[in-house]
């Protein structure tokens, strides 16, 4: 990793998500002390309910397909040292329709496709890959360089790796609210008036926008999104790849330029609830599946069970054969509305908040955190 300091400085990392977490591993390995707290006893928002996937393919070209390159490359190398579930094992995104092929045959032939990774198989390609593949459908839009990692592994694997080194300390129902800066450093204090201090402060609240950060927030283009959520029963066959439905590229922004009013309207429900399907393999033998999107607060506490029929209906179709779902959850992110990629503010001298990176934070996180180590070493 090429992140290098030239002194050891006393980094406080609020947010035990995957957006601090990679801030606290590459400032470790950068050489400096780390101290990261975390409001709950165990992480339990965005980054261990998601997917999990490392997802180039859909990626804006540019700088956000530069950055997700980057992550993608950092994540490699990460994944060697920790236990984190990491593999690169590419994506299929399913056409089920002519007119879809087509499509993802004009999405291999963009001008960065090679650099995506892309590849279209015809039908018994697929199969010859992915023989739990054995459904109604045309052939693939494979990207080899999209990859997962397993969601409830990866904190854990990151915490595991940092609390080899003496200078990584780890401190959990650390609930920040408030923070101070004056010429002797940064100094975070939770409810009880415990106080810490330091000479970098990074803020990665993920969607908690609110209490003493709210006014960093004030006037930022950033909103949450709600999401529903499932795992299917596990079953003893294995699938390699991480797979979507072609609705997804109606979202990714990636597919922005292809003729995509050729496809026709999506189911209502799909519509209503914004969806694609979104499918990626666990160890155990289940998938994690999804998704919805919902954009208006204030969100449901509700699961609504429709989107999941919808989900199950794809599924049924691309495999040939029914799956059942065993688990359905809920999760929130923070999403930047503005042209940024993600959302960074300075918010007192060497004191930073990153959060914002939306459906695609865990893929970016790494890169994200090197910018903000860089960004320190000038
Ligand atoms: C359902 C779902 C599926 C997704 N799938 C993918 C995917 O497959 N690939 C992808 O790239 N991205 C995906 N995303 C997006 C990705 O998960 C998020 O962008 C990412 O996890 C955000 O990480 P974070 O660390 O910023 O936030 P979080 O994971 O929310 O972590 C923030 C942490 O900060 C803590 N915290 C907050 N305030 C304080 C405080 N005052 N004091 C102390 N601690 C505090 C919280 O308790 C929390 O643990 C998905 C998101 C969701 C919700």
């Amino acid at each position: 990793m090429s992140v290098k300091s030239l002194t050891m400085k006393r980094i406080l990392v609020v947010g035990g998500g995957i957006i601090g977490s990679m801030h606290a591993y590459l400032a470790l390995k950068a050489g400096h002390e780390v101290i990261q707290v975390e409001r709950d006893e165990v992480p339990s928002s965005a980054s261990v309910r998601n997917f999990g996937l490392v997802w180039v393919s859909g990626r804006e070209k540019g700088a956000e397909l530069e950055l997700a390159l980057r992550a993608r490359e950092l994540w490699g190398e990460i994944g060697l040292e920790a236990s984190i579930g990491f593999r690169a094992n590419g994506s299929l995104t399913v056409a089920q329709s002519d007119v879809e092929f087509s499509l993802m045959q004009e999405a291999a032939a963009m001008p960065d496709a090679d650099q995506r990774g892309f590849e279209i198989l015809h039908k018994r390609e697929v199969q010859a890959l992915e023989p739990m593949l054995a459904g109604n459908y045309i052939g693939a839009l494979r990207c080899t360089t999209d990859a997962a990692v397993e969601p409830l592994l990866l904190l854990t694997g990151l915490r595991d790796f940092m609390k080899r080194s003496e200078r990584y300390t780890w401190i959990p129902n650390f609930d920040v609210d408030s923070f101070t800066h004056n010429e002797s450093g940064n100094h975070i204090s939770d409810v009880t008036g415990k106080t810490i201090s330091g000479d970098f402060l990074v803020l990665c609240p993920g969607a908690a926008h609110s209490g003493f950060l709210s006014e960093y927030f004030k006037d930022a283009q950033i909103r949450k999104v709600f999401l529903q959520m499932g795992a299917t029963v596990p079953v003893a066959e294995k699938l390699g790849h991480s797979v979507a439905d072609a609705d997804s590229m109606r979202y990714y922004p990636g597919f922005k330029d292809l003729s995509l009013d050729r496809l026709p309207p999506q189911s209502e429900l799909a519509h209503e609830h914004h969806m694609q399907l979104l499918l990626a393999p666990r160890f155990d033998g289940s998938f994690t599946i999804g998704d919805t999107h919902l954009y208006k607060e204030p969100f449901s506490h509700e699961i609504i069970e429709e989107p999941y029929e919808h989900l199950s209906k794809v599924i049924a179709n691309i495999f040939g054969r029914e799956f059942k779902i065993g688990k359905r959850w809920s999760g929130v992110y923070s999403q930047s509305t503005s042209s940024e990629i993600y959302f960074r503010r300075e918010v007192a001298p060497r004191a930073v908040i990153v959060t914002g990176a939306g459906g695609r934070g865990n893929t970016l996180s790494p890169a994200i955190a090197e910018e903000t180590i860089k960004s320190w070493a000038l």
